[in-house]
């Protein structure tokens, strides 16, 4: 059988739409962490099949936003302590392997820059979801320096959780989740445009590690809601 003839492109569309859709339905908070997506519900209300359905929702659970549950089917993902301290380990390994990476020879900085101004832009905008958007656009462009596509597929997948998790817990505690560091991200933009590896190095491990400390504290705080339980 010639293998063009069994790959079936029309078919993938839909789901990669229902995951798309999803997607900005877990980040808009408007599908919040801890709720079940009814797969049957929504494939009676696109009339679509259920299996297109969990074509999309696996695509999902790809990206880091939904787990499946042996009873529940899948479920928009929490910040819990365990799942945060992971996704944090993992971005300092990818962004700091980046910037060991970059930087060797000359480089364009222009797209961090243009990074950065939008980041000021967003900040400045008041919409704490774009901001966090947009921050991790700026992360983004760092590790795309480096010139490396399983660099940057390996931050892509880990920036949709990402996103998640911080927006829900600087939502959940009332805090704004990155004006009060907007001006470290001008010292990483200098570091990395005089091509000063090592202080890139420093000021990225310094920015993250902190962000992780701040999202592992508002876990801790019982972020989850006063009517859950702790444990511990
Ligand atoms: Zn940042």
């Amino acid at each position: 059988v010639a293998l063009p003839a069994r790959i079936d492109l029309d078919r993938r569309a839909i789901p990669e739409q229902i995951a798309h859709g999803l997607t900005r339905l877990v980040l808009s908070g408007e599908l919040p962490p801890g709720r079940a997506l009814q797969e049957g519900t929504i494939a009676s209300d696109l009339g679509v099949s259920r299996t297109t359905v969990r074509e999309g929702v696996r695509l999902l659970e790809r990206s880091g936003l939904v787990r499946y549950e042996s009873n529940r089917g899948a479920v928009v993902r929490e910040p819990s302590p365990s799942n945060v301290r992971d996704v944090y380990r993992a971005r300092l390994a990818v962004e700091l392997g980046a910037a060991c990476a970059s930087f060797t020879e000359l480089f364009d900085a222009a797209p961090i820059e243009q990074a950065t101004a939008a980041l000021g832009a967003a900040v400045d905008g008041g919409d704490p979801g774009d901001a966090v958007a947009a921050d991790l656009e700026f992360h983004a462009a760092i590790v795309a320096a480096a010139g490396s596509t399983r660099l940057t597929d390996a931050f892509t997948g880990l920036s949709n959780e990402l996103r998640l998790y911080v927006t829900t817990l600087s939502a959940r505690a009332g805090q704004d989740p990155v004006r009060p560091v907007l001006s470290e991200h001008d010292a990483i933009t200098a570091a990395a445009r005089s091509g000063d590896r090592g202080e890139l190095v420093a000021l990225l491990t310094q920015h993250i590690t902190e962000e992780a400390a701040r999202a592992m504290a508002l876990v801790d705080d019982g972020a989850d809601g006063p009517a859950t339980p702790r444990r511990g």
